[in-house]
């Protein structure tokens, strides 16, 4: 049982994630973050994972113990301050893979067989003055997975049946059935389609830079579902623009949620609004796994899913 006014709720939630939390807690809220916080003895802070947690806000309130953020991502969480001070965070990993890797074949397929343009095409009517131009064939293509953690290793358990090779890059080899590369330039060389699944971190960023998209290659396509800061979009927009990739799929970018206008105006794009984790069901299940951290926060329990920073 989580103590009336312990918890400090930043930020809103969808209509369907409020209405879980209301069902297990009564937090207080401080729904405008640039307002001045309410005042209480809050121990501890829900948020959404897209929201960046102001370190000024933890300043202000500290009785503050601990930090539960709802989704896998932390980079939103002020992780030094947190550090110094001895706050416990947690996140929500696990229960949003389902949703995640869905989208990642989703985008896949619809990026390499041109799905979008192929329905506007049959829209238009164009279809009766000539047939679609030919794509491409997915099976027989390699596969490059940056980040082999719990999504990386989800999305790759999917794709085996699409008849691919698979290989992947990060700091730690792993014992699977795939070919390890420490260096992302020489997976993006050694493959057709790059996914990217890392987390943001001060390593990460722009780890996909102009080196990496010419490694990739004029016939080689990047998903994206992991953070917009891992990709230099710069460099991107350059190799989309000058057909130095054959195209890349979207879902997170630098600047949420409006990104770079130059995305907008290509036609080898797909770009959906960071939705990996958008399904009514997986939300719901993020929502308890954050309340499920509170409360064993609150019960002097471990974390279900505490974050090691
Ligand atoms: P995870 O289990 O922690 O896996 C992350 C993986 O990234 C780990 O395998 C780690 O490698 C690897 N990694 C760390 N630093 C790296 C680097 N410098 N280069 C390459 N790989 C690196 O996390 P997860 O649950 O799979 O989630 C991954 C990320 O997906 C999240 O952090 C989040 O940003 C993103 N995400 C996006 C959405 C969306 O809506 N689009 C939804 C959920 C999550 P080691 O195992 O070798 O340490």
């Amino acid at each position: 049982m989580i103590p009336v006014n312990s918890v400090l709720q930043v930020g809103h939630f969808p209509e369907i994630m409020q209405a879980e939390i209301d069902r297990r807690l009564s937090p207080a809220r401080h729904l405008d973050i640039h307002a001045a916080p309410p005042v209480g003895n809050f121990q501890a802070v829900l948020i959404r994972s897209n929201l960046k947690l102001p370190e000024d806000l933890l300043r202000q309130i500290p009785s503050i113990r601990m930090v539960a953020t709802c989704g896998v991502g932390y980079d939103n969480l002020p992780l030094d301050y947190l550090k110094e001070h001895g706050i416990k965070a947690s996140n929500t990993p696990g229960v949003l893979n389902d949703a995640v890797c869905e989208l990642a074949v989703g985008m896949m397929l619809a990026l390499l067989r041109k799905l979008p343009e192929a329905q506007e095409y049959v829209k238009s009517a164009a279809w009766s003055k000539a047939p679609f131009k030919l794509t491409t064939t997915l099976a027989g293509k390699r596969i490059g997975i940056v980040g082999m953690g719990r999504i990386g290793q989800d999305l790759a358990k999917r794709l085996e049946p699409f008849k691919v090779e698979i290989a992947y890059s990060g700091p730690h080899k792993k014992t699977l059935p795939y070919t390890y590369y420490q260096n992302i330039q020489d997976l993006a060389k050694a493959c057709d389609v790059l996914f990217l699944a890392c987390p943001a971190t001060a390593e990460t960023n722009q780890l996909v830079n102009s080196e990496v998209l010419e490694a990739l290659g004029p016939a080689g396509y990047l998903i994206n579902i992991a953070r917009g800061s891992v990709v230099d979009e710069n460099a991107l927009l350059d190799a989309l623009q000058h057909k130095k990739i054959a195209g890349a799929a979207l879902d997170v970018f630098e600047n949420e949620p409006n990104p770079n206008a130059a995305f907008l105006n290509l036609d080898n794009v797909l770009l959906t609004p960071h939705i990996g984790s958008a399904t009514s069901e997986t939300r719901i299940a993020m929502t308890n796994l954050a309340v499920d951290n509170l409360e064993a926060f609150f019960k002097q329990q471990p974390l279900p899913s505490e974050v090691n920073n």
